[in-house]
């Protein structure tokens, strides 16, 4: 049996057309897809515009706190599909590589005696920031770097230490949370021993779609917008002095430049 090289995927935060050219051709060389509940339909409908000529496509959402497909599942599944000579792609919100557990399925691939390709694809935070038209790294309110970090922890670990992450915040490197809603509070709890209450923040819900939905808000007041404005999954929180970054840029650009533009 001839096998062929599994295909990690990134379908970007959501816009169809942030998907990559190369993870286009590798979904329509594809027999098989296993597509996480995060992929919006509209890559789907884009990347497979002819019904007929759809590639088996098998959804295997972990969405969390609901009902989901263990990880172990699909690892076999990964792996029994590609052992049978079919063209696999593991289509993936945002990059596969930024907490898409990219890293357990390569193992299972190479354990299998196959081949594992990542493509990358946009992260959702970056979608974020796009949004927000702010970023990460704006040089002008002194961000040095930026942190992606988790708002979920592996069960068995204790959890993160948001204070210790907030001193490093502090030295100037924008957060940026994906999976924190849930844990919100605790997180705002952790950070606020860290940072000033004022810090500017942000939350961005379902980035790059249609659905779209973003609050500029402070470190002290992100709980509260959170609750009061409804935001839930999926979406990312954006904390540091970026956020203030585009009515910065507004204060600072001088009125006659407008004028000698028009
Ligand atoms: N690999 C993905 C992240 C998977 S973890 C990536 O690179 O984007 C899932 C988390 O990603 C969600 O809880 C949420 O924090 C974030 N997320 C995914 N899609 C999003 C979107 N369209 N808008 C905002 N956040 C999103």
């Amino acid at each position: 049996m001839i096998t062929h090289p599994v295909h990690l995927v990134g379908a970007g935060p959501g816009d169809p057309e942030l998907l990559t050219l190369k993870a286009l051709r590798v979904l329509r060389e594809a027999t098989v897809v296993l597509v996480d509940d995060l992929v919006d339909d509209a890559v789907l409908d884009l990347a497979f515009a002819d019904p007929a000529a759809r590639p088996r496509i098998v959804r295997v959402g972990k969405r969390g706190g609901c009902a989901s497909t263990p990880q172990e599942f699909i690892e076999r599944l990964l792996v029994r599909e590609a052992l049978a000579g079919e063209k696999v792609v593991r289509l993936k919100g945002g990059d596969p590589l930024v907490f898409g557990r990219a890293g357990e399925e390569i193992a299972a691939l190479h354990a299998a005696g196959l081949e594992a390709v990542v493509v990358n694809g946009i992260t959702s935070g970056l979608g974020a920031a796009a949004a927000l038209g702010v970023g990460w790294t704006d040089r002008r309110v002194g961000a040095q770097g930026v942190l992606l970090v988790t708002g979920h922890t592996r069960e068995e670990s204790h959890g993160q230490d948001w204070e210790d992450i907030g001193r490093v915040a502090a030295g100037g490197v924008t957060l940026v949370v994906y999976m924190g809603i849930s844990q919100l509070p605790a997180i705002a709890a952790g950070l606020r021993r860290a940072l000033p209450a004022d810090l500017p923040a942000a939350v961005v819900q379902h980035a790059t779609t249609a659905r779209e939905r973003a609050a500029r808000t402070t470190l002290g007041g992100l709980v509260d917008t959170v609750s009061s404005q409804g935001f839930g999954s999926p979406a990312v929180l954006v904390i540091g002095r970026v956020v203030d970054a585009v009515a910065l840029a507004r204060e600072a650009t001088p009125t006659n430049v407008v004028a000698a533009v028009s």
